[in-house]
């Protein structure tokens, strides 16, 4: 029988190589920032258009190429930074596997400067898909510039299967971050479609955190430190009361390489026991050095995932340091008059001195009692308390579908036309929904009904009567907003404020009432009538972080990605008691909604129950 095997092409190897380090525009720019880290730059520019999809550029002051190496660099398993096996275990690059280059360019449009101090001329190369276009002497700075453009060029698929351009700024705002981070000495500034986003000089990490994360981020930190044999620990961990309910800042280096690990997420998480509101994260940035030769960073192809020889030791050492750094600087919760008292009430700590604090939660907090700040507001009132109102609610759909047609068209939002309730209960049973409703383990709500009942799970319910609120505000443009007495001051990263920008037209037509935007805050006099002032910041936050992270997936407009996120967040948990007419309340709104039997995430909102099906289970 005659062989078969044979030896793949430079080119298709290289293709296939790409699936693992390329996945997305920010893939590149990591491993072309890292390259310039490698390479000693001392600044480092990053230019992006379209979110990466059509360029990514990086341009360095490092120590260039001479003319072999940048025809080489290009090469599979080319690499100046190993020569041999056991340089693997004492690694002080970025860099090591050599195939970042000859990946991007398998895939893209590549066009390199590159000159050394040295030298009087520098090396222009353009390359396509693998193969070389040109190679040209040139009048060039010192360092290196690599212009990526248009990623996945020849593999569609690939491209088609990119996020939404706020997704993919996203992680390349990741990206640019964990490096930016982890070496406060570089000048780093990222322009995006011509403005800039960032411009860090260089710093000690402390200012480098606060010139990201903007200027509220500095009292919000706790420093920590520690030396052992085997790990010396330094950095930042956020006070307890800042803890947000998004995972936004979080971040591990290990020798100034970024790294995910949630084992020692879970360290970080252990220190911080019985100091966290429920589902709240700390920010951390924490700098662990450690003997190179104790771990292995080539057990994965982005190496952001590593392997230490002694977790476990690591594992209590992060845990106390940390825990220790929180007794000393963070026993007493701050006095702090911008923040709101409410957000803390559950909360306070027993012990002044450094001990483990510990935390009394009050278990009977319901934020529907009427200690509610902002009573006029929720939830009574949101409910339609009557069916009556359910005909002036239709016709919200109903003038939107005759009146402003293209409207409707534009934001991709379909009305079906069938009557609202008809599907469920004839008219005579819908009168008798309001009749009793039973609460069960602050979960459900039991109500019967002429031919049985219907289970109503409470929260899947309220995120639908809420979901349809805002979507209805935010087409028609006439949400009811409440007046702040005192305009609230909302502190933001730049990369936040660039896209509440670009969100600001959806959330005034949710009812949010900007006053101002400066360069790191934002001043909101008025909110929409179903948020609370305390859950301002909380809602802007996990609405923000929502989108970012393409959650909710599905969604088939902003406006119904925000209506979803801001659903999610507001409606009443599980857990949550519920008065008599608070559950009237939510089981008549839900049934006046145009599509009751599923949450804005696709879920059942409830089930029903016949007469039958109880006889029959009686029946054995
Ligand atoms: P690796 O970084 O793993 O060595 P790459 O494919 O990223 O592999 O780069 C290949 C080689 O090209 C590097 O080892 C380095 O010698 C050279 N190189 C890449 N980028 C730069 C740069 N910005 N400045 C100088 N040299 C560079
Ligand atoms: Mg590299």
């Amino acid at each position: 029988m005659s062989s078969i095997i044979q030896l793949l092409p430079d080119h298709v190897a290289n293709q296939i190589a790409a699936g693992e380090v390329v996945q997305r525009p920010a893939s590149v720019v990591k491993e072309l920032l890292e390259n310039a880290v490698d390479a000693k730059a001392t600044d480092i520019k990053l230019i992006i258009k379209d979110a990466g999809k059509s360029l990514v550029q990086v341009i360095d002051n490092g120590v260039g190429m001479s003319v072999t190496d940048a025809r080489l660099c290009f090469e599979r398993h080319a690499t100046s930074k190993i020569r041999q096996a056991e340089d693997l275990f004492s690694l002080h690059t970025k860099g090591f596997r050599g195939e970042a280059l000859a990946s991007i360019a398998a895939i893209a449009h590549v066009e390199m400067k590159t000159k050394q101090d040295q030298e009087e001329l520098g090396h222009h190369i353009i390359i396509e898909g693998s193969k070389f276009v040109s190679q040209e002497l040139a009048v060039l700075p010192k360092g290196t510039s690599f212009a990526v453009k248009n990623l996945f060029f020849n593999i569609p698929a690939r491209r088609n299967f990119l996020k939404s351009d706020v997704v993919e700024h996203r992680h390349i705002v990741d990206e640019f971050q964990r490096v930016a981070l982890a070496h406060p000495n570089i000048y780093f500034t990222f322009y995006h479609n011509g403005s800039e986003l960032f411009n860090l000089p260089p710093s000690n990490s402390r200012q480098r955190i606060v010139n990201i994360f903007s200027g509220k981020t500095n009292e919000k930190l706790v420093p920590v430190q520690e030396m052992t044999e085997i790990v010396s620990i330094q950095g930042f961990v956020s006070k307890p009361e800042f803890a947000k309910k998004s995972r936004g800042e979080q971040f591990f280096f290990v020798n100034n390489r970024y790294i995910k690990s949630g084992y020692l997420h879970h360290a970080i998480m252990a220190a911080y026991e019985g100091l966290l509101k429920d589902g709240c994260q700390p920010s951390y940035f924490l700098y662990l050095d450690v003997p190179p030769h104790t771990i292995d960073i080539n057990i994965h192809p982005t190496k952001t995932e590593i392997k230490f020889d002694d977790e476990h030791a690591l594992y209590a050492i992060l845990r106390s340091s940390i825990k220790h750094s929180l007794g000393q600087f963070n026993v007493a919760p701050v006095l702090d008059f911008d923040r709101d008292a409410n957000l803390d009430t559950p909360y306070h700590y027993k012990d002044l001195d450094a001990s483990v604090p510990t935390i009394q939660v009050d278990g009977n907090y319901n934020p529907f009692s009427q200690e509610k700040p902002v009573k006029q507001s929720y939830p009574a009132d949101n409910f339609r308390t009557k069916r009556s109102e359910t005909a002036s609610w239709e016709s919200l759909y109903i003038g939107l579908k005759n009146d402003t047609e293209t409207l409707v068209e534009n934001t991709e939002i379909h009305f079906e036309s069938e009557e609202v309730t008809a599907s469920l209960f004839d008219d005579s049973e819908v009168e008798k929904v309001v009749n009793k409703t039973y609460q069960i383990h602050k979960k459900y709500i039991v109500n019967p009904i002429k031919s049985g009942m219907v289970i109503v799970d409470q929260q899947r319910a309220h995120q639908r009567v809420l979901y349809e609120q805002f979507l209805t505000n935010m087409t028609i443009h006439q949400a009811a907003s409440q007046q702040l007495l005192f305009p609230l001051n909302l502190f933001f990263s730049k990369n936040e404020l660039e896209l509440i920008s670009e969100l600001k037209i959806a959330l005034v037509n949710t009812g949010f009432v900007f006053e101002a935007t400066a360069e790191d805050h934002i001043v909101i006099s008025g909110i929409p009538v179903n948020v609370t002032e305390s859950e301002v910041s909380l809602v802007l936050e996990q609405l923000l972080s929502d989108l970012q992270e393409g959650i909710p997936e599905n969604s088939f407009s902003q406006n119904d990605s925000i209506a979803k996120s801001m659903a999610k967040s507001l409606a009443v948990k599980t857990g949550t008691y519920l008065t008599e007419k608070e559950q009237e309340n939510l089981v008549n709104g839900l049934f006046a909604c145009k599509d009751p039997n599923v949450s804005p995430f696709q879920k059942p909102t409830f089930i029903t129950m016949r007469v039958e099906d109880l006889d029959k289970k009686f029946s054995i």
